[in-house]
């Protein structure tokens, strides 16, 4: 388990607002553009859940 507190809960890998990926990727959300607080980046890890 990680240590990656995410509270994405719409993510396939979100298990009680924990990460349960073994990695993950962030880039920045916005190409050309100089990254100044969190809301500049974004998980490139996230899938949506599978609808049942
Ligand atoms: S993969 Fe990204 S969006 Fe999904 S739970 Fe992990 S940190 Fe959150």
């Amino acid at each position: 388990m990680s240590d990656i507190k995410c509270r994405v809960e719409e993510c396939f890998y979100n298990n009680s607002e924990i990460c349960q990926a073994s990695t993950i990727e962030v880039k920045s959300r916005f190409r050309d553009h100089i990254v100044s607080n969190s809301d500049g980046t974004a998980c490139e890890t996230f899938a949506p859940k599978v609808k049942k």
